[in-house]
């Protein structure tokens, strides 16, 4: 029965402009009005939907969100897809439909109930960074954080003692008013009271009648080995206390992996580049490298290694959070011409270029080209 193609359920095109939307959306809401059909459900939801249908379209920024998503886009918050700026939005949203229908049912009901709108607490989010070997063998992190919490003195109810409280008279503790506009009589929550029905006559001292306050809390968070730079984990109820009864919000712990001096990550596989002298990489030998879970291991470099090789150390890379296997240790050769030459390593390297048929270096062919044009 629901419709979510509110330009159907209005009657008019999608290029429809305000004027056409506004009249279309008077005359069903006429026909279809709970006062005009007591007792009729159908006509109640066909209302509930005129009216959702309506507040979107004719309010421009949903309408686009509507045209460019869909429903779902707005219920979402659109653009909140991912990230945490998603929450926020979803819930503002959330909030504003609930309004909506709020009045609507209790518009239906004849007259409303004055219950109690409890409230969701807000979600709140975390940054905890941690170094690489943490992450490789998993930790446990104190995360301290403010949060709102209920009263406990209070209870959450605001009020000092039972007698802190009473009926709130505006609405002779139904939450709502009746007001009309146009044609039609609407019923909202009540201005005095918030709608909770309840006027608080002596607020509670710890929380100046707010029922919440905010503390300061504490916990450890356990992080599992092998996590991933931005990993995101939820603590179902950590977030801020919800108002009236409802749920506590969430809190989220978003990971970030700090700098490692020696390995850079990849997946679960970890990159060490090792320097290894010109000479060892051209006579093979052993390099020592650092692994992760502490200290080194030995490598064997072979004969003729060239600058950039990779050699791969199977199962000693990070763990992968779902299971047992590690990923593994690559190694990077970085092959590292001295800077600085002793006297003796000279005397080599230009033997050296001599077999290789290079003659003398650069330096002292230019002294003896010098000497020629100098005839000295
Ligand atoms: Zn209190
Ligand atoms: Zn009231």
């Amino acid at each position: 029965m629901a419709s979510n193609d509110y330009y159907r359920t209005l009657g008019v095109a999608r290029n429809a402009g305000p004027d056409e939307i506004k009249s279309a959306y008077r005359k069903l809401a006429m026909k279809h009005h709970p006062d005009r059909n007591q007792g009729n459900s159908e006509s109640e939801s066909v209302f509930k939907e005129i009216n959702e249908a309506y507040e979107v379209l004719s309010t421009p920024e949903k309408r686009q969100v509507y045209d460019q998503y869909g429903a779902e886009g707005l219920k979402a918050g659109a653009g909140g897809r991912g990230g945490f700026g998603g929450f926020q939005g979803g819930a503002d949203m959330g909030d504003m439909f609930g309004d909506l229908f709020e009045n609507l049912f209790s518009q239906g009901q004849g007259g409303g109930r004055g219950r109690p709108r409890s409230r969701r607490g807000a979600d709140l989010k975390y940054e905890a960074s941690i170094t690489l070997e943490e992450a490789f063998t998993g930790v446990k992190v104190p995360v301290n954080f403010e949060r709102t919490e209920l009263c406990g003195e209070c209870d959450g109810t605001g009020a000092r003692g039972k007698t802190g409280i009473k009926k709130c008279p505006s609405c002779r503790g139904t939450g709502r008013v009746q007001y009309s506009q146009g044609f039609f009589a609407f019923s909202q929550a009540c201005p005095d009271c918030g709608g909770q029905g309840e006027v608080i006559t002596a607020p509670c001292k710890a929380c100046n009648g707010a029922g919440r306050q905010k503390k300061s809390a504490s916990m450890n968070i356990k992080i599992p080995a092998g996590v991933e730079e931005g990993a995101v984990l939820r603590v179902s109820g950590g977030g801020d206390a919800g108002l009236k009864g409802g749920d506590s919000g969430d809190l989220y712990i978003q990971v970030s992996l700090k700098h490692h001096s020696h390995f850079e990550r990849h997946g679960a596989d970890l990159v060490y580049e090792c320097p290894v002298a010109v000479w060892q990489a051209a006579l093979g030998g052993e390099a020592e490298v650092p692994v992760i879970e502490g200290g080194r291991m030995k490598i064997k470099i072979p004969q003729g290694t060239q600058h950039g090789k990779v050699f791969r150390v199977h199962g000693r890379g990070m763990p992968s959070p779902a299971g047992r296997d590690r990923g593994d240790l690559l190694v990077k050769v970085r092959v590292d011409v001295p800077h600085e030459l002793t006297p003796r390593q000279r005397e080599l390297f230009v033997e050296l270029a001599a077999l290789a048929g290079h003659g003398a270096p650069a330096e002292e062919k230019d002294k003896g080209f010098f000497k020629k044009i100098l005839g000295t």
